[in-house]
């Protein structure tokens, strides 16, 4: 018996929230709030006619405003609240969170909207220098909320998508089942997906091309080595998809498990992209269409990528016209009992099957599954524990069920051919 407050109703946020309504015995009630509060009333329509048991109510809120995140906490009392909104709004809902002592579930690593703004920008270049690696994004912002969560007394869970999310998970996994020891860990996300258009992101779109123009990076025996955007290029042959070619990106789970797992002396991730997904992106780079600084254009400030945001497809209308299949997953290599070992746990997720189950694609299907079965674990208080945490500092067990029983069914191999 819980209440959830949800924040967003996206492409990820309406799996997450149909997600929960099927594990009706454990969110029991939920308020869906969010900026365009039509969203959340048509979901509650959709799950009211097709009889769900969950009491939902819905909400507006602006998630950027502390004060209105904590009125709708104090007005609605729930167990948590799940953060499907944008990583942007990360840390006014910690600290709406904090205020009201209720536990915290998100899926993205805090970033700011406005990188030029000058304090934020002085210490994310101190940081650059310091650590050695370029993203907007990393988990200091959050990290920092340690002792102020475990004074509360609540929970936050950062993360809980698939990847970061599920693969921490995979890594606490192997750990736990099938090594001693794990020396090198490759995370490896391909989106088999065809929807159709020339160009289109399969979640937000801003986050999404700031992620993959950034610079890449990877970890190894203990700090980081940065590349430029796309540099390291493979090519490697999925199960279920086929072969891809993937690039090596950035990746926020590779700086938590740097951290919690010191003995993995090299940790990658590669993302698969088509040529012309990676084309229509350079282009859009070259003209300064992926710039997040506001310009003046007729007499009204817009930002570049918004604007651009405004032209795209919205990601989570792909699901009636994408079809095929992702595979995501973690390959590793290490020790057990003396001798050399190598594992790769994965999932397969098909897009038409997500679309004909909660109408979605399997992108958002990917994260929002996650994101219901990191909240379940928090509010059943099998995942509870007061601080800040990612997905791998826990007991991975119960979580692997879950993955099971819920639609995102994983395989282990014992035999993977590896990326050199
Ligand atoms: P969408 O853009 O589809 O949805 C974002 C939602 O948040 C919208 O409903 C939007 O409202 C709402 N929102 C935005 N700003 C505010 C605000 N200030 N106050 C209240 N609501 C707001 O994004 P996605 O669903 O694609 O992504 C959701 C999250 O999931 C992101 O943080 C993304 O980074 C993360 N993600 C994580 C992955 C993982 O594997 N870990 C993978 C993919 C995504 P409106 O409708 O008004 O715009």
């Amino acid at each position: 018996m819980s209440r959830l407050l949800v924040i967003g109703c996206g492409g990820v946020a309406q799996v997450a929230i149909q997600k929960c309504a099927q594990n009706s015995k454990v969110f029991t009630e939920m308020c869906l709030a969010s900026r365009t509060v039509s969203k959340c009333d048509a979901l509650k329509d959709k799950l009211e006619k097709q009889g769900t048991s969950v009491k939902i109510t819905t909400a507006t809120v602006n998630a950027d405003d502390v004060a209105d995140v904590v009125k709708l906490i104090k007005d609605y009392k729930p167990d948590a609240v799940l953060n499907v909104a944008l990583p942007y709004q990360d840390l006014t809902i910690m600290d709406a969170c904090l205020e009201c002592k209720v536990d915290y579930i998100d899926t993205a690593n805090y970033e700011p909207e406005d990188t030029d703004e000058p304090t934020w920008r002085a210490a994310y270049e101190k940081r650059c220098k310091e650590k050695g690696f370029t993203a907007y994004f990393d988990y200091s912002y959050q990290w920092a909320y340690m002792d102020k969560f475990k004074e509360a007394g609540i929970t936050g869970l950062l993360g809980t998508g698939f990847d970061p999310g599920v693969t921490s998970v995979f890594v606490a996994y192997a750990k736990k089942h099938y090594f001693d020891e794990i020396e090198s860990v490759d995370i490896l996300d391909c989106n088999g997906g065809d929807h159709g258009y020339a160009f289109a992101t399969n979640f937000n779109p801003e986050i999404n091309l700031r992620e993959v123009s950034a610079n890449g990076s990877y970890w190894v025996n203990g700090h980081w080595v940065e590349t430029k955007p796309m540099e390291i290029k493979r090519v490697y042959d999925f199960p279920e998809v086929g072969q891809k070619d993937m690039y090596l990106l950035h990746h926020e789970e590779i700086e938590a498990l740097g951290r919690n797992f010191p003995e993995i002396k090299k940790i990658r991730f590669f993302m698969t992209f088509g040529q012309s997904y990676l084309d229509h992106m350079r282009c859009l780079e070259d003209v300064g269409m992926l710039s997040t600084s506001p310009i003046n254009f007729e007499g009204k400030e817009i930002v570049p990528i918004q604007f651009l945001k405004a032209l795209l497809p919205d990601p989570a209308s792909l699901g009636p016209r994408t079809v095929g299949k992702t595979n995501i997953g973690c390959i590793f290599k290490g020790t057990k009992d003396g001798k050399e070992k190598t594992l790769y746990i994965y999932n397969v997720c098909d897009h038409q099957e997500c679309y004909k189950e909660l109408g979605s694609q399997a992108i958002s299907y990917t994260t929002g599954v996650p994101a219901m079965i990191g909240t379940s674990l928090v509010l059943e208080g099998k995942w509870k524990k007061p601080g800040v945490y990612t997905t791998d500092e826990f007991d991975p067990d119960p979580y692997m069920e879950m993955l099971n029983e819920y639609g995102l069914p994983w395989v282990v191999d014992e035999n993977p051919v590896l990326v050199d």
